[in-house]
């Protein structure tokens, strides 16, 4: 039997119009030379291609080209975001305020940050893994310089209000970082009228390929970042390191897609989802981590009670169907996740739960032979 993926929150299989456009900038016969050779024709090609693929994405997003720096993906966009403002505001402040459920790149980041002397809040969201706006204003003091936090969760797909939270900030003129590496492309984003200052964004969570990403930089002279890789000066200094054209115009071209079919992929997601619900609520106890109303359709974090905990067992039984739990597995024991954890499920519940994250290639027949399987393993794991 083939594997059923439903792991799209992870990564996406790159879309074959993507792929086919990549192979033009890879071989002898292709666009393949440097972007930054200035000295021939095969390098203004390659440069040109560059250029085209940062004004597809700045027209998705409406920006300026200007305002987006290629990184190696949303966790280099990250890092660099944090990183490059947190140095340059230094002497402005040395506090930031982030979640306790933003993704690893920014927690880790920040963990680095406070062992570099600086104070971090990480608030704690609400049941439905959603920050609201009042505990950020709570927390701002007089020494906050930065805040981030991500536009759609990633196990849990719940959205952050990130429109009210930007205009708080920008009232107290601290400097917004967004993660929005499960938003970019999915959900509609307008970056003239949105008050964020720095947002990331990762090609292969959109079916574009692995390693490569963006991080959009607001053009004001007040909001300098600080490069954390050097080298050639790329990048308007900010990124250096030559530029992967294939990458560039895969995502660009993966961003161009999504952007065309966003209503398309938006349903046909809503409906897989409530065709995987519908499905495995015949049996009984089962609750949605987050929520099911407002969250991204495309993910669905669900509690199977009366499994003890067994969700590392469930994931084992149901191997034909790719699907993931958040936990992490130590040498001795398994850590529940830090999201579920972070919403206030307890360990057993935590521990009990399976992530499924649909994309464009799920089909209905699919999400039948999934929800077959995880129907008979929760009835075996439960008796
Ligand atoms: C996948 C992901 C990242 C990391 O992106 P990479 O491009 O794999 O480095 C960061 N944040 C969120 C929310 C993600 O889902």
């Amino acid at each position: 039997m083939q594997t059923v993926y439903l792991d799209y929150a992870a990564t996406t299989p790159v879309d074959p119009a993507v792929a086919k456009k990549m192979m033009e900038y890879l071989t002898p016969d292709g666009c393949f030379a440097n972007p930054a050779s200035r000295a021939h024709m095969l390098g203004w090609f390659a440069e040109q291609a560059v250029e085209n693929g940062r004004l597809q994405i700045a027209k998705v997003l409406n920006c300026d080209a200007r305002e987006l720096v290629w990184t190696s993906g949303a966790t280099e966009s990250n890092n660099l975001a944090l990183k490059g403002v947190a140095e340059t505001r230094r002497s402005r402040g040395n506090h930031i305020i982030t979640s306790a459920v933003e993704h690893k790149a920014v927690l880790d980041t920040c963990g680095w940050l406070e062992r570099q002397g600086f104070e971090v809040t990480y608030l704690q969201p609400n049941a439905q893994g959603v920050i609201e706006p009042e505990q950020v204003a709570e927390a701002i003091t007089e020494q906050t310089i930065l805040a981030s936090f991500m536009f759609v969760n990633n196990e849990l797909g719940s959205i952050n209000n990130i429109a009210a939270i930007g205009e708080l900030l920008r009232s107290k003129d601290i400097v917004f970082h967004v993660d929005a590496a499960q938003a970019g492309g999915k959900l509609t984003i307008d970056l003239k009228t949105l008050p964020v200052d720095l947002m990331s964004f990762s090609g292969h969570k959109i079916y574009g390929p692995k390693g490569i990403g963006v991080l959009y930089v607001r053009r004001d002279p007040d909001l300098k970042v600080a490069a954390q890789i050097h080298g050639g000066g790329h990048e308007r200094g900010m990124r250096s390191g030559t530029l992967p054209t294939h990458q560039i115009v895969g995502m660009a071209e993966a961003f161009v897609l999504a952007d065309e079919r966003r209503e398309q992929d938006l349903e046909h997601l809503q409906a897989l989802r409530t065709q995987l619900w519908q499905g495995i609520s015949v049996l009984g106890d089962i609750s949605v981590n987050g929520d099911f109303e407002s969250g991204f359709p495309g993910i669905i974090n669900v509690c199977f009670g009366g499994i003890g905990g067994q969700g590392e067992s469930l994931l084992m039984a149901i191997k034909e169907v790719a699907v993931s739990t958040g936990s992490a597995c130590n040498s001795a024991n398994v850590d529940p996740s830090y999201v579920l954890s972070g919403i206030g499920l307890n360990r057993e519940q935590a521990l009990s739960s399976l992530r499924m994250s649909m994309g464009r290639f799920t089909t209905t027949e699919e999400i039948e032979q999934a929800v077959n399987t995880i129907v008979t393993a929760v009835t075996a794991l439960r008796s």
